[in-house]
């Protein structure tokens, strides 16, 4: 028998009112159940925004610092439990232990970062231009935030929100993944351990359509944080303006690495193996292209070529894999569409190509590394998001052109570039239309203090991480101060 999970609204775990559940399973064995979630529905969604927003009434009034103090020990059990979350974020979503654990470390500094924000949230002071008068800027909370994840970073990424969030002062209502529900109800078990109050936290499970969009659309929710595809990004974007609602936008990714010829050939194989083929390429920042000097590129290609051949695909759980599973059936299914769809436009399969059934992966998502040769700019596979193990290589002849050839997406999260000439490297930071440039690194490896996020289609202008993304959670109100004890008219009385 298989567990069966609940909701957590309005202070209390309870199954969806339908009383129906749907189920997550292993992608590395899809016989293995790891249990059933309430399949919910706009009640559920109606229940939880009203709790949220009567919790955000005491919340918002508990001093910042006092809030950051729970923060802190959320970190402490996130610590604690750490290995035992990975294991099961594993067994829900497929990447190796080692992602796992790096994931979950990554909202573990988030929570750290996050405490010790409630005691900054800085305001301004500055002159009137009146006497006696004094002018601030503070920051207040908004409200109910309603909070949309995907499955790829199953912790980091509802971190990234729901500390922020918290530690301003507002109430959360939370739909993650589908694909991804045990680790979202660990994260909500946690935070009520730590002492969040309860109708502050309202989980929801269910999916996109039928939990996500009465989220977005509700009239008292007054802000979105959402990560996910740009076609899901640009029609929430679209129902949250009947309301009005601030939204945090965080989409999809064509991340490149460029190798120019002065490049430290190994260290650039060891970056693009990582980028293109960790989590699957799964991940907003994967390596997705790999733009190549001329000079090197036959040499690089045989590098990389047995590279990949040795990658040891499996169930992440086992050490000695690098590569886990894809996490369902329908990325399989996109990862083939667009291997053909490069074949046919002219790009040769080097190697990969297929899904793998060998031994112990005969009942899982696997599918080979994959990389695809002699691919230029116009091709669909050097253009659109793939989110699988699959590698478009582009060559160059120049610095110039391999800008030129990265900036033709219209994507614009992460990039990278190889090379020893400094100068070049400036000009790549100054020209590459990206949120995020790595300098002999590869495309992925955000810190928890730092702004994350991108440009063009790829996001709405926020940042999440670092010191930006308190701004996303709090209004600014500008407050005067008038001790004259007498009426002043700005503009009028001292001109
Ligand atoms: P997705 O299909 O857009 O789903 C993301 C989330 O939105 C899920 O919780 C999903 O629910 C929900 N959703 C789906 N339809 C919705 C709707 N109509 N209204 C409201 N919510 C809805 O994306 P995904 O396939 O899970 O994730 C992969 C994508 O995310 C890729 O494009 C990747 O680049 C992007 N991503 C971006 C970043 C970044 O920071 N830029 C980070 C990670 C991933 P269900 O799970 O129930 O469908
Ligand atoms: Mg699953």
């Amino acid at each position: 028998m298989s567990k069966t999970y609940r909701n957590f609204i309005a202070g209390e775990w309870r199954d969806a009112i339908s009383g129906e559940t749907f189920e997550n399973r292993n992608p590395a064995n899809w016989n293995e159940v790891i249990g059933l979630f309430p399949k919910s529905g706009t009640a559920d969604v109606e229940m939880a925004v009203k709790a949220a927003r009567e919790g955000f009434e005491g919340w918002r009034l508990m001093p910042a610092p006092e809030r950051g103090a729970i923060l802190k020990r959320v970190g402490d059990l996130m610590t604690e439990r750490k290995e035992e979350i990975a294991k099961n974020m594993t067994r829900e979503m497929g990447k190796v232990l080692a992602e796992t654990m790096g994931d979950i470390q990554e909202g573990i500094d988030t929570a750290y970062y996050a405490a010790t924000e409630g005691r900054r949230m800085f305001g301004h002071t500055v002159p009137s231009e009146l006497p006696n008068k004094f002018n601030m800027s503070i920051r207040v909370p908004i409200g109910v935030a309603g909070i949309i994840t995907p499955w790829n970073f199953p912790m980091a990424i509802p971190t990234w929100k729901i500390f922020p969030a918290l530690i301003c002062g507002n109430s959360i209502v939370f739909k993650p993944a589908s694909d991804t529900p045990l680790t979202a109800t660990t994260f909500i078990e946690i935070m009520l351990e730590a002492g969040i109050p309860p109708k502050v936290l309202n989980l929801v499970h269910g999916s996109g359509s039928s939990v996500g969009s009465p989220i977005v659309n509700h009239p008292d929710v007054n802000l979105i944080s959402f990560t996910g595809s740009s076609a899901v990004g640009k029609n929430l974007s679209k129902e949250a303006s009947d309301t009005l609602k601030r939204v945090s936008l965080e989409l999809g990714g064509k991340n490149a690495q460029i190798v120019m010829d002065d490049a430290d050939l190994d260290l650039a194989l060891e970056g693009v193996l990582w980028g293109a083929f960790g989590t699957t390429g799964q991940r907003c920042t994967a390596t997705s292209r790999l733009i190549l000097h001329d000079k090197v590129y036959d040499k690089f290609m045989d590098m990389l070529v047995a590279a990949t051949k040795k990658l040891r695909l499996g169930d992440g759980l086992k050490s000695g894999v690098d590569v886990g599973p894809m996490v369902n059936e329908g990325q399989i299914e996109t990862v083939q569409k667009y291997i053909k769809i490069g074949q046919e436009e002219g790009a040769k399969l080097v190697a990969g190509g297929k899904p793998y059934k060998e031994g112990d992966c005969a009942n899982g998502w696997f599918h080979e590394p994959t990389i695809l040769g002699d691919v230029t700019p116009e091709m669909r596979v050097a253009k659109e998001e793939i989110f699988g193990p699959v590698l478009s290589v582009l060559r160059i002849n120049s610095f110039e052109e391999a800008i030129k050839v990265l900036n033709n997406t219209k994507y614009g999260l992460s990039s990278s570039i190889y090379t020893r000439d400094v100068n070049q490297a400036f000009k790549a930071i100054r020209d590459i239309e990206a949120g995020i440039t790595y300098i002999n690194g590869p495309t992925i490896g955000a810190e928890a203090h730092m702004p994350f996020g991108g440009i063009k289609e790829t996001g709405n202008g926020h940042r999440e991480g670092g010191w930006e993304v308190y701004e996303f959670y709090t209004e600014t109100k500008a407050v005067f101060i008038d001790y004259s004890g007498k009426l002043q008219r700005a503009q009028i009385d001292n001109y």
